[in-house]
């Protein structure tokens, strides 16, 4: 009997709620930590457990047949595939924020400044369609201690409390993108019988929930 296979996070921040929404589905599995692949005793499923970021990219290849991921990954990934449905969780906002006493009001003001960011793709997209032409530096995390070294003048980060912004002194001031969870598959008009039931339960756990 044919098998699908969803790809969710292994560790994080979606983890979590990922592996309830599966359960809340009537799924039973077991979630091990260490291993990268559980099997669904009671629906032909297969769990793969990935580094988010690489998520996309298996399931536009075909390698998993859904995947649950935030919308600033795809985004940022630049792959192509189709989300089938949003799941209300892992909300977050990309923001740009600059320095408490910076007296940067409009957004045309980052005109020739330097944005610390790890969304170089998300944010070059931005600033072409306002545009802006800025120097984006690109560094994989921490960026919000950017500014205060004198390393940026600007940052671009996702943001959900403000906390970390609020303790490195800077302040947001332009959303880029909204992002949350959401259910994606390949980008292609055939989907399967599996596929469909699948998303009947999720859409139904979801329902139950609102
Ligand atoms: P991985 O080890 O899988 O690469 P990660 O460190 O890249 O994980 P997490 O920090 O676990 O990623 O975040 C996963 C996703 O959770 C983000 O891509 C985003 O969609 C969402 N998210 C929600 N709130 C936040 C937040 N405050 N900071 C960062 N990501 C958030
Ligand atoms: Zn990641």
């Amino acid at each position: 009997m044919k098998t699908i296979k969803i790809a969710i996070q292994k560790s994080g921040r979606l983890n979590e709620k990922s592996v309830e929404l599966l359960k809340n589905c009537g799924l039973n599995f077991e979630n091990y930590k260490s291993s990268l692949i559980s099997k669904v005793t009671n629906f032909p499923l297969e769990i793969l457990f990935l580094r988010d970021d690489d998520i996309p990219e298996y399931v536009q290849d075909g390698i998993a047949d859904l995947g649950i991921v935030g919308e600033n990954v795809i985004a940022e990934t630049k792959v192509s595939t189709h989300t089938l449905q949003k799941l209300g969780f892992g909300k977050c906002t990309l923001k740009i924020a600059v320095k408490k006493d910076e007296l940067i009001s409009d957004i045309a003001e980052l005109e020739n400044k330097t944005i610390a960011t790890s969304y170089p793709i998300i944010l070059q997209d931005y600033l072409d369609k306002n545009n802006i032409k800025a120097n984006i530096r690109t560094i994989s995390g921490s960026v919000e201690i950017g500014p205060g070294l004198g390393l940026s003048d600007a940052i671009c980060d996702i943001v959900s409390t403000g906390a970390t912004l609020k303790s490195n002194g800077l302040v947001p001031f332009a959303d880029v993108l909204s992002s949350e969870a959401v259910l994606i598959t390949k980008n292609t008009n055939e989907s399967s019988h599996l596929i469909e039931e699948l998303l009947q339960r999720i859409q139904s756990v979801l329902r139950a929930k609102n």
